[in-house]
């Protein structure tokens, strides 16, 4: 009989969203009447820009002429949406990011658990704790991982914490590793990094020659000016760093699908003797490979994102969520809650009141408020006893929304 991957038994069966699942139709069934605000999903809610559907709806007609029509592209993306993001992600900033180390995929989420194909199986891998399913999942389906124990933490994985304690900041690793996961502005916890931050992890990574993988998915909701958007905005991350960026929750695109990859050309990993490859040869390989591009009526929906009326248009869709943010913020610290994040991050993430773990606050928040969150504890170990709220919703069901709570 054909054999499985049994990699996948190890993984704990995708717990966190079924359980808030079961719970909530559970709840509902017992009472129809109530109306519940669901504040727990990591999705947009905003149409997509203006901007870009226009952009789109005109690559749809250029696809029914002879002219116009576009088979394969390049699989790295075409090179006008590949020049626009290094143009405006990056040289604009200060990075020396050229189009050629640009890659168009249609998503974070498939890159940052690809990469893993260019890299070798007995690499040390960081992951901070709480962190984005995907980091620890594609490390355990592509066997990088033993067992889980009781917490649920996989064997031969170093788990940095990110706690109050330490100011939801990425400590160096006590033991040392090879392949670090960061991602800032940081889902879950809403918190940033400082530029300070980051280059200690640069510095970390050129002196052990490990790679660091940041996700940039959420850079866009940064407000401070003077904090980075970028790892390429620290010296010396050309040699060290892949930045993954997606168009999802800034302009809207989760179910568009268009993302890209940054993989300088100075990044290099090693053979088993020694020897020096660059990593920029390898993705462009197995892209070409495994990968057909993303469609042309896509990016050019992407590419306008970076026209005038793009920028304004996203801006306001940030600047909408950020405000929700804000709002969520400001109603729960005055009715006393411990909050954190939410300031350059779309996302909130509060202390259980009175002792509680994080899935007592769910039941708790479900049950009196009719409030649906997430359990901060689904997140990994260290986000036990913590509770994410996303600004991801209506203005008027994130006001309704802290109303019932703050009555509780
Ligand atoms: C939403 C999200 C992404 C984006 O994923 P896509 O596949 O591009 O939609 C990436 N990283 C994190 C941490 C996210 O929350």
């Amino acid at each position: 009989m054909v054999q499985i991957n049994r990699n996948y038994l190890k993984l704990k069966a995708g717990y966190l969203f079924p359980e808030i699942s079961r719970r909530v139709n559970a709840f509902s069934q017992a009472n129809p009447q109530s109306s519940l605000i669901r504040l727990g999903i990591g999705d947009v809610t905003e149409p997509l820009p203006q901007a870009c559907c226009k952009a789109m709806k005109d690559a749809v007609e250029e696809m029914g002429t002879s002219s116009g029509f576009h088979g394969y592209g390049p699989e790295q993306g075409y090179p006008w949406l590949r020049e626009a993001i290094a143009k405006n992600d990056f040289q604009a900033r200060g990075c020396q990011i050229s189009a050629d180390e640009i890659f168009v995929s249609d998503g974070s989420k498939c890159d940052s658990s690809n990469i893993l194909d260019i890299l070798g199986e007995d690499n040390r891998i960081a992951v901070t704790d709480p962190v984005y399913p995907v980091y620890v999942d594609s490390n355990v389906m592509s066997g990088r991982t033993g067992d889980a124990d009781q917490s649920g933490q996989y064997g031969g994985l170093s788990y940095i914490p990110l706690n109050s304690e330490n100011g939801f900041e990425a400590e160096l690793p006590l033991e040392p590793v090879d392949l670090i996961y960061l991602c800032f502005p940081n889902n879950p916890t809403g918190a940033v990094a400082s530029k300070e931050h980051l280059a200690k992890w640069v510095n970390y990574a050129n002196q052990n020659n490990a790679l660091i993988l940041f996700d940039a998915a959420y850079e866009a909701f940064i407000q401070d000016p003077l904090l980075p958007h970028s790892i390429f905005e620290i010296d010396g991350s050309r040699n060290c760093a892949i930045e993954f960026r997606s168009f999802s929750k800034k302009a809207g695109f989760t179910g568009t699908r268009c993302a890209y990859t940054v993989i300088p050309k100075s990044v290099h990993g090693s053979t088993a003797n020694g020897n020096k490859v660059d990593l920029w040869t390898l993705w462009n390989r197995r892209q070409s490979t495994k990968f057909n591009g993303v469609s042309y009526i896509v990016q050019r929906g992407a590419e306008a994102v970076y026209s005038l009326s793009g920028q304004l248009q996203t801006e306001k869709l940030v600047s909408f969520y950020m405000q929700n943010a804000s709002i969520i913020r400001k109603e729960l610290s005055s009715a006393g809650y411990k909050v954190f994040g939410g300031e350059h991050a779309p996302y909130v993430w509060i202390e259980a009141p009175k002792g509680q773990n994080s899935w007592q606050f769910f039941d708790y928040l479900l049950q009196n408020a009719n409030v649906v969150g997430t359990p901060g504890s689904g997140f990994g170990t260290a986000g036990e006893g913590y509770f994410r709220l996303s600004a991801f919703n209506s203005r008027e069901n994130v006001e309704e929304a802290m109303k019932r709570i703050i009555r509780i």
